[in-house]
C-alpha cells in the first residue's frame, strides 16, 4: 500500500495555512465564484493560534476599525449555522473589562462601554475582589465560541463546493518571475497560481518579509467550578491582561505570565477562591504581534499577486469572517465590503501607524 497524495498542478489562487484566515478565507473564494481554490497546511487544520485560542469575541476595541470589523464578524457568527451550515456554541454573556485606572475608564467609557461600578461588577461575579479599581467596562455583545467549530464549518463548506484541502503539506515558497507570482512550492510539488492567500499566521514571515514578532500565550483550565455563574462574562483584569471564562463546567483561564506559577498571584488577587481549585490542564499558543498591535493586511508590492492577513496582536480570531472575505474579495479582484487598506503594511514606511491600545 502506499499513499497517493495528488496535488492540483494549477490553481486560480492558493491558500497556505489552515487557521481560521485560511480557512474563511477559502470558503469566500468559493462563495465569490472560485471553482477550485487550493488551501495548503502544514500540520493539521487549526494546529496553529486559532486551535489554542480563547475564542473571545468582543465589540469594545480603540480602534473604530476594528470595532466595525469584529460587529460584523458576531454577526456572521450568529448566522453561522444557515450560512455555513455549521452549528457553533457561541456564547454571547459579555465581555467585563475590570479597569484600574482613571484614564482607561475615561476611554473605555468615550468607546461607548456600559461602564459599571467596582460593587456592579462584583455583582456580575461575585467571586471578585475589586479592591484597587476604579470602574468596570461591560460589553454586552461580546463572547466565546469553539474555533475549531468555525474552521471546520468554513473548510467543509468550501470542500464541499470544489476547494481542494491539503494537509501535511507545507508551503515551502512563494515562486515569482518578473515581480508576480507564479507559483507556490511545497513539499509535495509545486501549484502553478498566479494569486496566494498567505493567512500563514506567525510563520508568514517564514514566506514573505512582514514585521512579526511571537509572544507565548498559555491558558489553564480548573477542575469543575459550580459556585461560579454559570453565564459567565469572560473577565478581564486590563492592567495586568489576567483574563477568566467558563469551560464547560469548569473555567479557563489565561495572562501574560509564562508559568503557573509567575500567573497564580495575579489570578488569586482578582479571584481569590481561585487558590481552592485544581488546575488540570495547560496549553499555550502564539500571539502574532505586530508593531502597533494592530493586523497587517493588503496586497504585496512584489511580488505581485500575493496577498496577507497577519499580526493580530492576540484578537485575530474574531477579525476571521470579515478578513478571510476581504482576502478573497482583493484575491480575486472584487471591490472590497470593508476597506482594509489602513492595515496595509506600507503604514510603517509611511508613518500612519494605528495603535491598538484594548490588547488583552
Ligand atoms: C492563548 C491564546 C488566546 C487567544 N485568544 C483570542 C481570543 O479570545 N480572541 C481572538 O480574536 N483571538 C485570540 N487569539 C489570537 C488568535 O488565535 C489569532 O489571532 C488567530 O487565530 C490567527 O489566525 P490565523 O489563521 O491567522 O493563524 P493560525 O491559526 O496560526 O493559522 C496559521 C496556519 O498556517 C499553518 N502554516 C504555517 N506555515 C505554513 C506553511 N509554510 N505552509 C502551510 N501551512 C503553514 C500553520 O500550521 C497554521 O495552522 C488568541 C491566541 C492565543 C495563543
Amino acid at each position: 500500500m502506499r499513499i497517493n497524495h495528488v496535488l492540483p498542478e494549477r490553481s486560480e489562487v492558493v491558500v497556505i495555512g489552515g487557521g481560521v484566515m485560511g480557512a474563511a478565507a477559502l470558503h469566500y473564494l468559493v462563495e465569490l465564484g472560485c471553482e477550485k481554490p487550493v488551501l495548503v497546511e502544514r500540520e493539521t487544520l487549526a494546529s496553529g493560534s486559532t486551535g489554542r485560542c480563547a475564542g473571545g469575541v468582543r465589540t469594545l476595541f480603540s480602534d473604530d476599525l476594528n470595532r466595525r470589523i469584529c460587529d460584523e464578524s458576531i454577526r456572521r457568527l450568529e448566522r453561522f449555522a444557515d450560512e455555513v451550515g455549521q452549528e457553533l456554541d457561541l456564547r454571547l454573556w459579555g465581555y467585563l473589562f475590570l479597569l484600574a485606572t482613571e484614564v482607561d475608564a475615561a476611554r473605555f467609557a468615550a468607546e461607548g462601554a456600559r461602564m459599571l461600578s467596582p460593587e456592579t461588577a462584583r455583582e456580575v461575579v461575585p467571586q471578585l475582589d475589586v479592591e484597587g479599581l476604579t470602574a468596570a467596562a461591560f460589553d454586552e455583545r461580546a463572547g466565546y465560541v469553539t474555533p475549531d467549530l468555525v474552521v471546520q464549518g468554513y473548510s467543509r463548506r468550501a470542500a464541499e463546493r470544489g476547494a481542494h484541502i491539503e494537509q501535511s503539506c507545507a508551503a515551502t515558497r512563494v515562486l515569482a518571475e518578473n515581480g508576480r507570482v507564479t507559483g507556490v512550492e511545497t513539499q509535495r510539488g509545486t501549484i502553478a497560481t498566479e494569486r496566494v492567500i498567505l493567512a500563514a499566521g506567525v510563520w508568514s514571515s517564514e514566506l514573505f518579509d512582514l514585521p512579526l514578532e511571537r509572544e507565548r500565550r498559555h491558558m489553564f483550565f480548573t477542575e469543575d467550578a459550580p459556585a461560579f455563574p454559570a453565564e459567565l462574562p469572560l473577565t478581564i483584569d486590563f492592567a495586568t491582561g489576567f483574563y477568566f471564562h467558563r469551560e464547560g463546567a469548569a473555567l479557563a483561564l489565561g495572562g501574560r505570565e509564562q508559568t503557573l506559577e509567575e500567573l497564580a498571584p495575579i489570578a488569586a488577587r482578582r479571584l481569590p477562591s481561585l487558590e481552592d481549585l485544581g488546575i488540570r490542564s495547560t496549553w499555550w499558543g502564539y500571539y502574532e504581534m505586530s508593531p502597533d498591535h494592530n493586523a497587517l493586511i493588503g496586497a504585496a508590492a512584489e511580488p505581485e499577486g500575493l496577498f496577507y492577513a497577519t499580526g493580530f496582536s492576540g484578537h485575530g480570531f474574531q477579525q476571521g469572517p470579515v478578513v478571510g472575505e476581504h482576502l478573497a474579495q482583493l484575491a480575486l479582484a472584487l471591490e472590497p465590503t470593508f476597506d482594509l487598506s489602513q492595515f496595509d503594511v506600507e503604514r510603517f514606511a509611511t508613518g500612519a501607524v494605528r495603535l491598538e491600545q484594548n490588547v488583552i
